[in-house]
Order: C-alpha cells, then structure tokens, then sequence
C-alpha cells in the first residue's frame, strides 16, 4: 500500500511527488511513455521569475538558450520590441527538464516508473490499475495525483468535470527546426493577426544558433488545423528556405474553463489536468509546478489527519483558486477580449503599448490601461469595460 500514486511524469506530477517524497511519504509515479519528456508537447519556454519563484536549480543541459526579451508583431509586420538588459527566461529541452523534475523526485524518495500506463482507478480513488510491460495490476494507495496532462483520463474517471469545450482549448501544432535564420538568438518571436494564426499566435523560440522551435496555437474550433496556418506561415518567409525540420511536435492547450473543483475522495488532480495553464500564452510548466506543491501540502495535511475524504482535500481548491486562480481568471478575461480583436485593433495597440505593458498583461496586471485604450476604439466599448 502506497500513500500517494501519482499518474504522469510531466512538471506537475515530478513536482508533487518530490515534494510529497521530501516529506517522508511512500510515492510512485506511472508514467505511460517510455521516454520522459518525449516527445514534448512545448515551445520549451519558461521565466527566470518562474524559476526563481519555484526554486528550480535547473541544470544547463535542460537549458539551450537563455533569453533577454520578445519581438511581438502586429498584423501589418510593426513590432513592439521587449529588450531587457538581463536574462528573463530559458528555451528549455523538455525531454531532459523532465527527466530533471523525475531525477529530483526520485532522489528526494519516490519511485518512478516509464512505460507504465493507468487504465483504471480503484473503488473510491484508493489505488489504480496499472499495465506494464502487457501485465496489468492493482497498486492500492492513499491518494491518487492525476497529473495526466489536458486528456486529464484519470480526472475524467475520478468524476472531476473537466470541460471538452473548444473554445477552451487551442490547438497547437509545432516544427523543431534547424538552419533558419534567426532574427535575434536571445528573443522570442511572437506573430499576432486573425489571417495568421486566429485567436492566438505563431511563435519563434530559438534554441540556439540557427535553430527554433516554430510552432502555433489556434482556437481549437477553428474550421482549419494548426498546422494548415503554420505551414502557410513558413511558406511566406525566405528565413525558412534552407531550413530542415528535425521533429514534429502537436497537442491541446487548456486555455481557460478553470475549475471549481479539482478534487474528489481521496483524489487530487493537478497541471494540464486540472487546466492550470496561463490563458493568454499557453504556458504550463509553471502552474503545473505551482500546483504540485500546494497539491503536496496539502495532502500532506490531509495524510497525517487520516482523513483523504473530498472535504479534507477542498482545501486545495480554496488555496489554487487564491493564490492562482483569481489572477487567471483576469487573464481569461483578457484572451476572451483579445478574441474580439480586428487586425486594425492588433495594428493600433503596437503603436500604444510598449514591452513592458505586455509582460504585465500577461501576468493579468494592469488590464486596466488595456481597457482604456481599447474605450477609444468604438466597438470595443464593451470588451474595454470587462477590464477596468
Ligand atoms: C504546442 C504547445 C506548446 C507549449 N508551449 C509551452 C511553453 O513554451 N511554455 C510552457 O510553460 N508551456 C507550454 N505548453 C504547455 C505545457 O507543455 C504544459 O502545460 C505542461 O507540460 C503541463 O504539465 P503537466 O505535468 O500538467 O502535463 P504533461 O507535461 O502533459 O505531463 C502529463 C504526463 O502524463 C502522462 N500520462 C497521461 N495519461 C497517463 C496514464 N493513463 N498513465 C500514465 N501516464 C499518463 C503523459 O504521458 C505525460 O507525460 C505548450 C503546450 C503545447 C501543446
């Protein structure tokens, strides 16, 4: 008997376990793949306050190229240019991060199991069933983490309600490539405009010389696919031409819907799985850690009470939803105004904002000054006025 199976080694699942792991409790995470980290389903990019914030000592080797600012185009191709004079975060390379988070679990204590596929919960979330290697068995345990990013199975049979909306996803589609040329090494590249990509962005994150990660995410109702907008978008550049691409990455960003409840008896779930993502630029990594430690504290408490019921566990909720989740829930007001957005309002705001505006916009800061900008502009009235 276990205290706590955790289902998937992503950045959520690594970070409770190790935490859940430091403080003394037996824990095993499955994970299905047979390869941590591979293939990603990320642009790989992650803040220097994120790192600092979560206290992660990130080896370089997950690290392929640190970053000092953004370029963010308007539709017409003007650009609004975020140029710091220190490092403000990393292109990563998941496949060895996520072996970090696991290799960090696993020191701190817990096991860790590639290839290990989830396919059923036990009577009341006390354990799970799980196939390795064509054998199925039954690991009974105090608690379950689901951690098993947006297709979030577990949750789904714990009963937590997790939408399949689509307007709550985007649909994101990616190219490693190599030998293209980068406009500045050290910069993100960030590609507004509704003939682009609608209702998100094309982004460049490099990864080093001449390489980077090109990919798009796209409001997943949309009548095309991702990849038709990211082809169309490489097809236009010359800075493609010689370029060769070395992996194809794919996947769904939870983008808002976020979730009254995300526990049920004897049952947590956390990251992707619970759509604890930023809604306005996808990112996951960092709420996927954040919420594995208040995840593990949680349960911690709950562990040494003897009492795992639902009850116990809503405290949870009640810390994500006021420590994360009140300042998400403006940054979904804010993609859902950035939807109503024409390419002449894109055009408008690269004249108005500057870097720093956008850095604190996306942090769900400010909004206020978005709002005012946006009441010059008639038909956004009422938009302008769900953020002031
Ligand atoms: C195209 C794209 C680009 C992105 N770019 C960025 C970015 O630049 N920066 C950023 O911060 N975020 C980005 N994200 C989001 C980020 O990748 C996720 O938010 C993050 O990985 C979530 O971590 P997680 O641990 O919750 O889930 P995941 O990393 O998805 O991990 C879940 C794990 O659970 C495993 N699993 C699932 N079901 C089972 C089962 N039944 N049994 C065992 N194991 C199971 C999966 O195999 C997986 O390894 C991007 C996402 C996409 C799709």
């Amino acid at each position: 008997m276990k205290d706590v199976v955790v289902v998937g080694a992503g950045p959520a699942g690594c970070s409770a376990a190790k935490d859940l792991a430091e403080k003394g409790y037996d824990v095993v995470v499955y994970e299905k793949r047979q390869e941590i980290g591979s293939p990603k389903r990320c642009g790989e990019g992650l803040s220097s306050t994120a790192v600092k914030e979560l206290d992660l000592d990130i080896p370089d080797n997950c690290k392929t190229q640190s970053i000092n600012g953004a370029l963010v185009y308007s539709p017409n191709g003007e650009n609004v240019t975020i140029d710091l004079d220190e490092t403000v975060g990393w292109v990563l390379e998941r496949k060895m991060f996520d072996k970090w988070m696991a290799r960090r679990a696993s020191e701190a204590g817990a096991t860790i199991r590639a290839k290990a596929n989830v396919v059923d919960l036990l009577p009341d979330n006390r354990g799970v069933v799980v196939n390795i290697d064509g054998n199925k068995r039954k690991v009974e345990s105090s608690v379950v983490i689901g951690a098993g990013g947006v297709e979030a199975p577990v949750t789904r049979m714990a009963g937590i309600k997790k939408s399949s909306n689509l307007q709550l996803v985007d649909s994101g589609y990616q190219y490693e490539m190599t030998n293209l040329e980068l406009r500045d090494e050290n910069k993100l590249e960030l590609y507004f405009g509704k003939d682009i990509a609608p209702r998100g962005y094309v982004w460049v994150f490099p990864k080093g010389e001449n390489k980077a990660n090109v990919g798009i995410g796209i409001g997943g109702d949309d009548d095309r696919t991702a990849k038709y907008y990211l082809d169309r978008f490489i097809d236009k550049s010359d800075r493609f031409k010689n370029a060769s691409i070395v992996e194809v990455n794919s996947g769904m960003i939870p983008v808002g819907g976020f979730l009254d409840n995300m526990v049920s008896d004897n049952f947590v779930s956390v990251g992707d799985a619970a759509n604890q993502v930023n809604p306005i630029h996808g990112g996951g990594i960092r709420e996927g850690i954040r919420a594995g430690k208040i995840a593990s504290d949680v349960i911690s408490g709950a562990l040494s009470m003897g009492d795992t019921s639902c009850s116990n566990l809503e405290e949870y909720n009640k810390i994500w939803w006021k420590t994360r989740g009140k300042a998400l829930k403006k940054v979904e007001n804010l993609r859902e105004v950035m939807e109503d957005l024409d390419d002449d309002d894109l055009n408008y705001l690269a004249r108005e904002l500057r870097g720093d505006d956008l850095m604190a916009f996306t942090r769900g800061e400010t909004l206020s000054k978005l709002g005012k900008l946006l009441l010059k502009r008639p038909k956004m009235i009422k938009s302008a006025r769900k953020l002031i």
